[in-house]
């Protein structure tokens, strides 16, 4: 957790029952038992998982028992919380009628507040942690610590604040892109989101806009403050220079070269190719109003996104699992999972790639992506069989615990 340490005596005094350490009264003890459970690793069958306060402190497989006050959830498979390396969630859009999501305009304060609606869609996919990826007026500093305070219901986030590019026209100054890293990072921005390339929403171009030194000076830079860095390209030429520069993820990207995967591998980047983020567009474009000829471009973008991931795969590159989430997008979090198992991975290898893999690219895998001992009490309830078939992670979530809450709750309910 990166707070501010101003914050931390009121984060005290709002999340007291979730800090057992700082808390007078003794931790609330959980006990949750499921029928299987994957803990980001391995499968294991009758399993009773205790909880105290926000932690969990034990998992236990082959119970016969029904421990007394435990909660009955053995008809689901529980999967650790899931990781969406890629959202926008301060893009909010009423739904207004005869409005569309980009023309929007509200004061950042009403952002906050009203996009807490995005992350309630994106807790009932099971998602507890996000990397928010870039916003406008501070407004995902607000919900980061909102959140973390416990004032405000949503995943966990680690923010970008404002994304940085290069202006059009703009000499490149790698200088002045070295300062806009560290004035980020002083600004509270936990990652640096450079957009290393043209590209988003229903255009695909992918021309490159910040050079190879700007990116290697941004790189080196948040790198010398402890902070992490994830490069937007649409285009190979990006991808290939955000990786030879370091960068810990990239983001997007098409046409990746054998010498470019090779050097991913070497390197340990994470690749986040959000491939379902082109395919929310298509669904939306009457909502976005986009063009009619500007559907085939993006069509084409994903089959060239989803055979370089096919690639990537085989090449041995990490994977991450991101949306891209924007809008009316939240609530389809994990539907990028399916696209990774169409690029070859296992349900289990998708879904690493929003465990363990998220975890370790923010720096939080003795924290996140494991249902263990020490790790937080993150967890999510499947109906069916997640582990054969990743659609019932999309369409199956009953339930979700986050830091030892319950957020989500469709037990018994009719689906
Ligand atoms: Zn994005």
């Amino acid at each position: 957790m990166r707070l501010l340490p101003v914050l931390l005596p009121t984060l005290v005094l709002f999340a007291a029952p979730q800090a057992p350490s700082t808390s007078p009264a003794p931790a609330t003890r959980t006990v949750l038992r499921f029928g299987h459970l994957w803990d980001g690793t391995r499968m294991l069958d009758d399993v009773a998982v205790v909880i105290e306060g926000d932690t969990i402190v034990s998992v236990d497989a082959s119970r016969r028992d029904m421990p007394a006050g435990a909660v009955d959830l053995r008809r689901y498979t529980a999967i650790p919380g899931l990781i969406d390396l890629h959202t926008h969630i301060t893009y909010y859009w009423d739904r207004k009628p005869g409005t569309k999501p980009l023309g929007q305009r509200r004061r950042p304060a009403m952002t906050v507040f009203l996009a807490q609606d995005n992350a309630k869609r994106t807790l009932e996919t099971g998602v507890t942690t996000v990397r928010d990826l870039g916003a406008s007026g501070e407004t995902d500093f607000a919900m980061r610590d909102l959140i973390a305070m416990g004032a405000m219901t949503g995943p966990r986030m680690f923010v970008a604040g404002q994304g940085i590019s290069a202006g059009r026209g703009a000499a490149p100054d790698p200088e002045a892109m070295k300062k806009n890293a560290e004035d980020r990072i002083k600004a509270g921005s936990d990652w640096v989101k450079v957009y290393g390339s043209r590209g988003s929403f229903d255009s695909v171009d992918t021309t490159q806009t910040i050079t190879f030194d700007e990116m290697k000076a941004i790189v080196d830079a948040a790198h010398a403050l402890g902070h992490k860095v994830a490069i937007h390209s649409y285009g190979p030429s990006g991808v290939k220079d955000a990786v030879r520069a370091g960068a810990d993820s990239v983001e997007h990207g098409i046409d990746l070269d054998d010498e470019t995967l090779g050097e991913m591998v070497r390197r340990g980047t994470v690749w986040v190719p959000t491939i379902d983020h082109n395919r929310y567009y298509v669904d939306a474009r009457d909502e976005f109003g986009f063009k009619p000829e500007a559907i085939p471009p993006l069509e084409e973008y994903i089959g060239k996104n989803l055979e370089s991931t096919r690639r990537a795969v085989k090449a041995g590159v990490k994977i991450g699992m991101g949306s891209d989430a924007v809008y009316s997008m939240f609530g389809q979090n994990t539907r990028e999972l399916e696209w990774l198992v169409k690029a070859g991975m296992t349900p289990a290898q998708a879904l690493a790639a929003a465990t363990t893999t998220a975890a370790e690219l923010l720096d939080e895998k003795n924290r996140l992506g494991r249902i263990a001992p020490g790790f937080a009490a993150d967890l999510v309830a499947i109906e069916g069989r997640p582990l054969e078939q990743i659609t019932d992670v999309i369409t199956g979530v009953r339930w979700v615990m986050k830091d030892g809450v319950v957020v989500v709750n469709k037990v018994g309910s009719r689906q």
